[in-house]
């Protein structure tokens, strides 16, 4: 098989083999409805309950407010749907910013048509939103406070505890999208003054398909899933055990390797990010030097496209993504970087490489290597 270099860990991460290990059983042999009274079903209720402790060590939580869902988006759904659709809800205005990812503000604006208001929080030309914009926005109606963990396109981390903090004071329940930011940074929801969190296994070397929603005892939110009798009543449908006991695996491998990956993958990040700027000229850094995931690196490179720049990487074996990988074959540009303010001729011309525990340096110059050949032809060309 010809050479590949995968930079997207921000759309997805491969499972640990540990993690397919661990799942193979129950989409065989141990086949049981967790629900079910006999042995075969009871193993499988027991291998639930293991992994609800494996992902609550995994954020500081108790297993108890740990609910398990289909991924991020549902977890995003549910919060948002619980706090602000109409009948019951008689508070429907909402904080969010406007570098979330689709999958909070799809629903905002659906829930906008659905009568609900919604402020947008503007962040800096770093992406990293100001606390004191967030509090002029607080109404008497405000019934949520939602801003991401950290951002999926440019890997900004928000000042969390600060909003966490915020909200505490106001009395408004605060939820946080922390898909990329679970497994890849310590997170601690008691320390955070977390409502409710979202986040996905296959963004932390889990499979697709099973996330979950941490809600804070006392404050769950009523079922958003109708059905039977799963998740204590409050998320029904038969439970995706394969993907639970997945996920469970990939929290414990997290919780294990996270400070020594967290050291590695960030000099490999400033590796990268060194070498980009030293070899090629026009180059933008987009999102915050410091406050940012130790694994995402994006360029804006001057008078290209991005889009182009990631089909010669393929050519090349090289996995990158203009943007976010669920918007990459919308011709709309980034609503993150038009956020940041991105300079005009710099706007089309983002890759995004998201590095793993496994990335090289020797993959890194290569990776630098063909770049700057791929940006002088594009330049070239263009000029021509
Ligand atoms: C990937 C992602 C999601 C969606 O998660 P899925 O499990 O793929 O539905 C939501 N928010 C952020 C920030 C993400 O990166």
């Amino acid at each position: 098989m010809e050479r590949q270099i995968y930079l997207d860990h921000a759309a997805t991460t491969q499972p640990a083999p540990e993690v397919v290990q661990q799942m193979l059983p129950w989409l065989s042999g141990r086949y049981g409805n967790p629900s079910a009274r006999y042995r075969l079903g009871q193993e499988a209720g027991r291998c639930i309950a293991e992994a609800r402790k494996q992902v609550a060590a995994l954020i500081g939580a108790d297993a108890e407010e740990m609910y398990f869902t289909s991924g991020g988006t549902e977890s995003d759904n549910w919060v948002l749907r619980s706090c602000l659709s109409g009948g019951t809800n008689e508070k429907r205005h909402m904080i969010t910013t406007g570098i979330e990812h689709h999958a909070i503000l799809n629903t905002c604006a659906r829930l906008e048509k659905e009568g609900a208001q919604v402020s947008y929080v503007m962040p800096d030309g770093e992406g990293r939103v100001d606390v004191r914009d967030i509090e002029r926005e607080i109404r008497e109606d405000t019934a949520l406070i939602s801003v991401m963990y950290a951002n999926n396109e440019i890997g900004t981390l928000e000042p969390v505890r600060e909003i966490g903090l915020l909200a505490a004071e106001y009395g408004i329940p605060f939820h946080t999208d922390a898909v990329q930011a679970v497994g890849h940074v310590p997170i601690n929801v008691k320390d955070l003054g977390i409502t409710w969190l979202s986040a996905s296994a296959h963004k932390f070397h889990g499979p697709k398909g099973c996330g979950f929603l941490y809600m804070r005892k006392g404050h769950e939110l009523p079922s958003f899933l109708h059905g039977g009798a799963q998740e204590k009543g409050l998320r029904a449908g038969t439970e995706n055990v394969a993907g639970i006991a997945g996920m469970g695996a990939a929290a414990r491998l997290c919780m294990a390797h996270m400070s020594g990956d967290m050291a590695y993958v960030r000099g490999q990040r400033d590796y990268l990010i060194r070498g980009v700027e030293s070899a090629i000229s026009g180059v933008r850094l987009n999102g915050h030097r410091r406050m940012r995931l130790p694994n995402n690196v994006n360029f804006s490179f001057s008078g290209l496209e991005g889009a182009a720049l990631l089909l010669l990487l393929d050519q090349d074996g090289i996995c990158v993504s203009s943007g976010a990988a669920c918007n990459a074959s919308l011709e709309k540009g980034s609503h993150v970087l038009e956020a940041i303010g991105v300079p005009e001729e710099y706007q089309r011309g983002a890759v995004r490489m998201t590095l793993g525990p496994e990335t090289t340096r020797e993959e890194l110059d290569y990776v630098i290597e063909r770049l700057k050949a791929h940006v002088m032809q594009l330049r070239e060309l263009k000029n021509a």
